[in-house]
């Protein structure tokens, strides 16, 4: 059985949407966040929406219950902590202000520029674009429970629960709908593909027997990431960012605080995946207490009577830097067809891009469809580009800063010599650049917004004020007292777990 999803209501368009002429049937795959955020854009645009999503389960009633029950056995890293960087805070506001308001309501914070500028900066007047500069501290199943909500809640939208796609409905490349795991077909004038890191999607564009096929380009993150939640007590607060920040790199192990929504907040650990010793304690609660105790910048996330645990230690490994191209030497592989999220392009989680690039995906596709409506060959070149362009180099550098840093775990694993240039590279860093962001206003700013994905990577680093910046810092890195110790050498680190489990 063939059917084509209808839908008869014409989208409600928020100010910051103009709606296309010529809305066109649109099915997505997915119903994760590249999934919903293309959804909730393309819906407001005014196409006709249908998402087929595999997990089979009810809209949770609160942010809680979606923590505590929500079966999204689909995309299991949902339960570990996620930033979400100001750029797709920006996206929500530009696009979706009513989504943004809702997450707010619904117990989001904003960590705003002016509420983490370092204390040691006395310069606090705000300057033109810090109303961009914002990170949301929401935990993952609240923002995709709130963007779920509003994507179900479009007109324009019909959302197929626990329907799983099975490949690609096709005129030879030219893809014209989707084949269902029932085995039924369903027809659309265009084919969004959303399915996450193990979409099989490469398997679905052989199947079509195109004489090109897309390259695929990866590399390993290098960690694994391991997370706990915890509930704030009654009556109890977690202060804001300290002089100590809310993480650090300690060379064997990286670790971060991540604020949450409604009295929860979580500690992440990136562990570096040839150090099973360090991974195999963490695994273990009691230890994992005792090793957040021992980390300087974690001191107020542990103080005592302050918060309970509300889950076991959560670790993802086999993470992966990995691009796919859908238009190789100038020829799409396939047509009627887009890939967006994990999907397509993702990088290292430590650094909180993802979301944020699946955000940029829809936006991107929007502004293409807007250009390139029913010219199905111009829609590949235009996603092509707009990968290229806007996406790629956050994933180029983030491959370049794992590339360094496992060849610095490496050498501190086997006793080798350390690379020269990622030793460099490490020591600018952590002893000129990032000093220079504690106490210049401009530097920080400048620092914040390439984190958070609001400029390209290479601003950063072609900045001259910051370089000049960093490069004083780091000429006089020497002059300066040592800075204050993180937390305890590897061993140490070990010795403190294996007490605590004794
Ligand atoms: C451990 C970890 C931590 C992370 N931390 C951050 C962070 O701090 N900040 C950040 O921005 N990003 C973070 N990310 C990345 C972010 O989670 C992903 O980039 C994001 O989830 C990608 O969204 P997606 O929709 O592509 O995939 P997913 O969110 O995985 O969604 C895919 C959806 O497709 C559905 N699906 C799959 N196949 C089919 C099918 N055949 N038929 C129907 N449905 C299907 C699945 O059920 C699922 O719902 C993290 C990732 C990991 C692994």
């Amino acid at each position: 059985m063939t059917t084509t999803p209808q839908s008869s209501t014409v989208a409600s368009a928020s100010p910051a949407n103009s709606p296309v002429a010529d809305p066109q049937n649109i099915a997505v795959v997915g119903g994760g966040m590249a999934g919903l955020l293309a959804a909730l854009v393309l819906a407001r645009d005014g196409h006709h929406i249908t998402v087929y999503e595999r997990d089979d389960t009810d809209v949770p009633a609160t942010a809680d219950e979606a923590f505590d029950k929500w079966d999204r056995r689909g995309a299991a890293h949902a339960r570990q902590s996620h930033a979400i960087l100001a750029r797709l805070r920006r996206i929500l506001r530009d696009r979706a202000p009513d989504v943004l308001e809702e997450l707010m309501a619904q117990g989001a914070t904003e960590l705003s520029v002016e509420r983490i500028l370092p204390p040691d900066i006395d310069d606090r007047e705000p300057r033109p674009g810090d109303e961009d500069l914002a990170l949301l501290c929401v935990r993952r199943l609240t923002i995709e429970w709130v963007l779920r909500k509003a994507v179900t809640a479009e007109p324009n939208v019909v959302w197929r629960g626990g329907v799983g796609v099975a490949g690609l409905l096709a005129d030879g490349t030219d893809v014209r709908g989707l084949r269902l795991d029932d085995g039924t077909t369903v027809e659309a004038d265009l084919v969004v593909v959303g399915g996450g890191r193990n979409s099989p999607i490469l398997d679905w564009i052989a199947e079509l027997g195109g004489a090109v096929q897309p390259v695929e380009e990866q590399s390993e993150a290098g960690i694994v990431y391991l997370s706990r939640f915890y509930r704030l007590r009654d009556g109890q607060e977690l202060p804001l960012l300290t002089k100590d920040g809310a993480g650090g790199d300690i060379g064997y192990i990286a670790f971060a605080g991540f604020y949450g929504d409604n009295n929860t907040f979580s500690i992440t650990f990136g562990v570096p995946t040839n150090d099973r010793e360090l991974l195999a304690a963490l695994r273990e609660p009691s230890a994992w207490e005792a090793a957040i105790r021992t980390l300087k910048p974690l001191d107020p996330w542990t103080a005592d009577g302050l918060a309970e645990p509300i889950t076991d230690v959560e670790s993802m490994a086999r993470l992966k830097n990995r691009v796919r191209r859908f238009v190789v030497d100038g020829t799409p592989v396939a047509t009627g067809v887009v890939v967006i999220g994990d999907a397509a392009l993702a990088t290292n989680p430590w650094y909180g891009k993802g979301c944020s690039l699946a955000g940029i995906a829809a936006e991107e596709l929007s502004r293409a469809l807007k250009q390139h409506g029913r010219d199905r060959v111009g829609l590949a070149h235009a996603m092509d580009t707009a990968v290229r362009e806007e996406l790629e180099p956050h994933y180029a550098m983030a491959v370049r800063q794992d590339a360094d840093r496992i060849k610095l775990h490496t050498s501190m694993h086997d006793g080798s010599e350390p690379d020269a240039m990622a030793a460099a590279t490490r020591d600018f860093v952590l002893n000129g650049l990032l000093p220079a962001t504690r106490v210049d206003a401009d530097v920080f700013r400048a620092f914040f917004r390439s984190f958070n994905m609001l400029d390209k990577p290479e601003v950063l680093m072609t900045d001259q004020k910051v370089m000049a910046a960093a490069f004083a810092a780091h000429a006089k890195k020497d002059e300066r007292p040592p800075a204050p110790k993180l937390g305890p050498e590897r061993d140490e680190f070990l010795a403190v777990m294996a007490a605590a489990t004794a």
